[in-house]
């Protein structure tokens, strides 16, 4: 290997926090603690996918478009239900429109409409701006297309982890070119504010830059309102908005994804999508079309998931309080970020090593979705991430073990 030039993945491994200075990767985090947790037996609360799976008619109507439709390549923008669906779903809930030939685009779960969208509208010498913390695959995929990754920070508060529009007006510059937003976010369950929201709306037309935004927990939220920044005025033409049927549905393994935006953008996004997978998923396609249409069993599963995660929050974040942990209470996802300095532990990485044997339960440090080393890993080094979207035994058995924090 001694003279080789680096490849490109080590970018990848950098900007994740994985390349050892040996050259060797090490496994994410999330890996490591969930190996943790199958060795301890402890109740894994660090990987954020259901254990109860979504509704049986969904999972009958991908049986039958097994059976019924043609198991080749699915057009290459989806099915044409599916993009009727998202287009209806943008249209009810949020007053959208969308037109489902050249307004929408089917993708291999949310992930990959992130990827193709930041592929298609930024490169080397660009500066792609996220929150931060931020969703794992976002740093990824920015050090993959060769642009610049800036943050905005977000810091706790009363209410929540918070941006300061000074923050989002200084992350701003003349080489930014796409503003890739999450709300409900990932991992600190905040649902980002109007007067957040504007204040980056507001930068982005200013610098005129491309919007992606990552809204897979759209219907996870607790009380506060989901607000697509695509609704803010002016904001429709530029930008693209994601989701998933992975979160909302229960469906994590289908990887059914969308994109949502006006045809010139999503046109790029096409473009390279196409040719990353091409198509996938062709039944589960039609299977998520029926559960996207308002036929009234959805909207009841839906909205009784919501109110079983809350209630789930609240049990979780009650107990991690009286362990001694700070949590935020989340306004929406799958997560509740607790601050464990007042457990006397400054390091959140650490502790998450020793909590299966401590208290039975695997977190994940917030650490993890920070830039490796930067400022905000540094500001939120105590921090740990715990989900709720685990079955009343798993959560019983994690509030038993926490318990035994307080002793
Ligand atoms: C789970 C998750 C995704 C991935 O969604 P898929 O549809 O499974 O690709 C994207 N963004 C956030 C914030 C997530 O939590």
């Amino acid at each position: 290997m001694a003279g080789m030039v680096e490849p490109r993945w080590h970018d990848v491994a950098r900007a994740t926090g994985l390349l050892a200075p040996d050259g060797t990767v090490a496994a994410t985090i999330f890996a490591e603690m969930t190996a943790l947790a199958g060795r301890t037996g402890a109740a894994n609360l660090g990987q954020g996918f259901p254990d109860v799976d979504g509704p049986d008619f969904l999972k009958e109507a991908a049986v039958a478009a097994i059976r019924d439709e043609p198991n080749q390549y699915a057009p290459g923008s989806g099915v044409p239900a599916l993009r009727r669906a998202v287009a209806a779903h943008q249209q009810r809930h949020y007053g959208l429109q969308a037109d489902p030939d050249t307004e929408v685009l089917v993708t291999v779960g949310a992930t990959e409409g992130i990827a193709a969208s930041i592929m298609a509208f930024a490169g080397p010498g660009d500066e792609v701006l996220t929150l931060e913390p931020f969703y794992d695959s976002y740093a990824a995929i920015i050090a993959l297309t060769g642009a610049t990754h800036r943050t905005v920070p977000m810091r706790p508060a009363a209410g929540g982890f918070r941006i300061d529009p000074d923050d989002v007006a200084a992350a701003f510059t003349d080489r930014t070119r796409v503003l890739l937003v999450n709300s409900p976010h990932n991992p600190t369950g905040t649902v980002l504010s109007r007067e957040e929201l504007t204040a980056l709306a507001e930068q982005a037309t200013a610098n005129d830059v491309v919007v992606v935004t990552d809204e897979v927990y759209e219907h996870l939220t607790y009380g506060a309102e989901h607000i697509p920044i695509a609704t803010l005025p002016g904001m429709a033409e530029r930008t693209l908005t994601i989701s998933s049927a992975g979160k909302t549905l229960s469906f994590t393994g289908w990887k059914v994804g969308w994109v949502h935006g006006p045809a010139e953008l999503v046109t790029g996004v096409r473009t390279v999508k196409q040719f990353l997978t091409y198509v996938a998923s062709g039944p589960f396609q039609h299977a998520v079309a029926k559960g996207l249409d308002d036929d009234g069993r959805t909207a009841s599963y839906v909205s009784g998931l919501r109110d079983s995660l809350w209630q789930r929050r609240d049990f979780l974040v009650g107990a991690l309080e009286e362990a001694g942990f700070a949590p935020l209470a989340p306004q929406g996802t799958y997560f509740v970020a607790a601050d464990a300095a007042g457990l006397g532990h400054d390091d959140a990485a650490t502790l998450c090593r020793e909590l299966p044997e401590l208290a039975g339960v695997v977190g994940v440090p917030i650490s993890a979705f920070c830039t490796p080393g930067g400022a905000v890993a540094e500001s939120l080094r105590s921090w740990v991430r715990f989900t709720f979207v685990k079955s009343p035994e798993v959560l019983e058995r994690a509030v038993e073990g926490l318990q035994r924090l307080r002793t």
